[in-house]
């Protein structure tokens, strides 16, 4: 076995412990069949699995709510009434009748019920799907036989490193940070959601290692670089006296950085950007704050959505946004509009669509569905009494998706004043930046949008035609490709030429190799992981904007990714010398 795998750099951070390897797919099913004389002992032992289930489920539940929160593992209810309900009980056991043994009758029942709520008209049905697939895997692998393990199974203080296919929604509500220190996964990208998750929470992780779960055995140690994006199984002792320099070195920058948080984002040329930080949960919005960020510059509402059977009410979505809004003492605290589909959780969204990142999903969904968009909407105005909240559309590709979302934020104010209830009847509506249509046109949002926010993760994606969640083409997600800078730089310009703030809310602005490449495109705002603002503030205080301007220029003017990366990445050596390696957690390529 190689002694190390590389994959993809998703979280910074350098972590040594044992790995633990959670198999959470669903397992092969051998045919088999049953006498008649053996039916009623089968369907006997399928009841008798179903009770345990429900026993080991409850259990997952009870300590996921300790560390997580009640309503976090509330995950789990919808789980738990699929394995009572009496339907699939009953087709189950007539397929036992029918000599088909317990888990042949049992996977039979369940994929058709997949296949049902996959084509499921209403949305939150056919999220269903994923609550769904972890019923399957759990009682299949009782009725199997196979290891029925749970991350709430690692010990607190084994300092695991997890590794698992991928993170789905009712797995990552049972991370405790105190047992599991480090992620590794099969799946995924940079700018995949469980990166994004892992950032949020500042758990080191590697994604798209490809066959982790194979070439990994529970109880081995190993070295999780995150920055790096390397994983080393039974550390030689040279590896182990790198793995401690290399903390020490860390801990050593994490300390400076520290020190700049109050610091102004000011490069030596004397230009002044704005630098906000991008919050998942609102429970984040305080570490944010405390960060040294100038406000929000995302919001991603739909983590409030995940691993739920009903949609958040107004209530409970106003008291999520006043939260963050308060956080903020009045700093721009920008909130974007569900943008669930393609790989944004809940799972099960994209199974029913040939192509998810083209289909059904974000300002297209709340479009037609103004009801469930309009709930979100009044809450987003009521929660702008309490701070500077704006509003910010995704995925929008021409200007009437903004009239039309407009239109539904003035029925909304109109309800809310019949219903006589405070809120912010003008509040700021910005539009994300994030297809290359929006980009090539973003001066017929001039008049429409109160801002521009760029999501460069998904601009990568459509204008390269690269799946940001796909990891075996993760080496061609170039966000520094010519033709993704230029339409950076345009969108740029229509927004200086028009007064109109542009900032850049994708992960380019997280990363200062990228980041620096923004800052030559004229970018002069961004929002960035909380963890990455003081790393962010110690870039733009190294950076002189025209050198920085004069390497755009020429990135831009190259003919392939390649070599405008290595154009931005020389003047980025140049700049930054010595510490270009640690700032940037090379490889530079996300
Ligand atoms: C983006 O696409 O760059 C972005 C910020 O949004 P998300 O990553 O949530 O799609
Ligand atoms: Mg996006």
């Amino acid at each position: 076995m190689d002694r190390r795998l590389t994959g993809i750099s998703a979280s910074p951070g350098i972590v040594a412990g044992p790995v633990y390897v959670l198999h959470w797919e669903v397992p092969e099913v051998p045919q088999r069949i049953v006498s008649d004389e053996e039916i009623p002992a089968e369907i006997d032992r399928f009841s008798q699995t179903l009770a345990r289930a429900r026993d080991r489920l409850e259990y997952v539940r009870r300590r996921a709510a300790h560390h997580a929160g009640e309503e976090e593992a509330g995950i789990f209810e919808a789980q738990m009434l699929i394995l009572q309900d009496t339907d699939m009980i009953g087709r189950v056991d007539g397929l036992i009748r029918q000599n088909l043994a317990a888990e042949s009758a049992f996977e039979i029942t369940m994929l058709d019920l997949r296949h049902h709520f996959a084509r499921h008209a209403s949305a939150m049905m056919r999220e269903r799907v994923g609550d769904l697939a972890d019923v399957q895997i759990r009682v299949l692998s009782l009725l199997l036989g196979l290891p029925d393990h749970d991350p709430v199974d690692v010990p607190k203080g084994a300092n695991a490193i997890l590794v698992t296919h991928d993170l789905t929604p009712s797995l990552t509500v049972q991370l405790d940070r105190e047992a599991i220190a480090a992620i590794a996964t099969d799946a995924g990208t940079r700018v995949s959601h469980v990166a994004i998750l892992a950032r949020s929470l500042g758990i080191p992780a590697v994604v798209g290692l490809r066959d982790a779960t194979s070439r990994l055995r529970t109880g081995e140690m190993a070295i999780l670089d995150g920055a790096a994006g390397t994983i080393s199984v039974n550390p030689t002792a040279d590896e182990i006296r790198h793995f401690n320099e290399r903390s020490q070195r860390e801990a050593k920058l994490t300390e400076e950085l520290d020190l700049l948080r109050s610091a102004e984002p000011v490069t030596l040329d004397g230009q002044r950007l704005t630098l906000r930080a991008n919050v998942d949960f609102p429970e984040e919005a305080d570490f944010a704050a405390r960060s040294g960020a100038e406000g929000v510059g995302l919001m991603r509402t739909e983590f409030l959505v995940v691993g739920r059977t009903t949609m958040p009410d107004e209530d409970e979505q106003f008291r999520a946004y006043k939260k963050v809004a308060e956080s903020f003492h009045g700093a721009p605290v920008v909130i974007r509009t569900y943008d669930i589909g393609g790989d944004k959780l809940p799972v099960g969204g994209h199974a029913a669509e040939a192509n998810p990142f083209l289909g059904w999903r974000a300002i297209r969904m709340c479009l037609d569905e103004p009801e469930m968009f309009k709930v979100q909407l009044r809450a987003l105005m009521r929660a702008a009494m309490f701070g500077d909240v704006r509003i910010m559309l995704p995925l929008v590709v021409s200007q009437e998706e903004v009239q039309q979302a407009r239109a539904l934020i003035a029925e909304g104010s109109s309800e809310l004043e019949a219903r006589g209830v405070a809120h912010r009847k003008d509040i700021p509506v910005g539009v994300m930046i994030e297809t290359p249509a929006a980009a090539v046109s973003a001066d017929s949002f001039v008049g429409d949008a109160s801002f521009f926010s760029i999501g460069t993760n998904d601009l990568t994606q459509y204008t390269l035609a690269i799946d940001r969640g796909n990891a075996n083409l993760a080496p061609r997600f170039t966000p520094l490709h010519p033709a993704v800078l230029r339409l950076i730089q345009r969108t740029v310009e229509v927004g200086d030429a028009n007064g109109i703030e542009v900032t850049v809310c994708g992960e380019m602005a997280s990363q200062p190799l990228t980041a620096f490449a923004l800052i030559g495109l004229g970018v002069r705002s961004m929002s960035v992981s909380p963890r990455s603002v003081t790393l962010l503030k110690r870039l733009v205080r190294g950076t002189t904007a025209t050198v920085a301007a004069a390497c755009a220029t020429k990135a831009m003017g190259a003919r392939t990714a390649v070599a405008s990366e290595a154009i931005i990445l020389d003047a980025f050596t140049r700049t930054f010398g010595e510490v270009a390696e640690l700032l940037d957690g090379l490889p530079h390529v996300m």
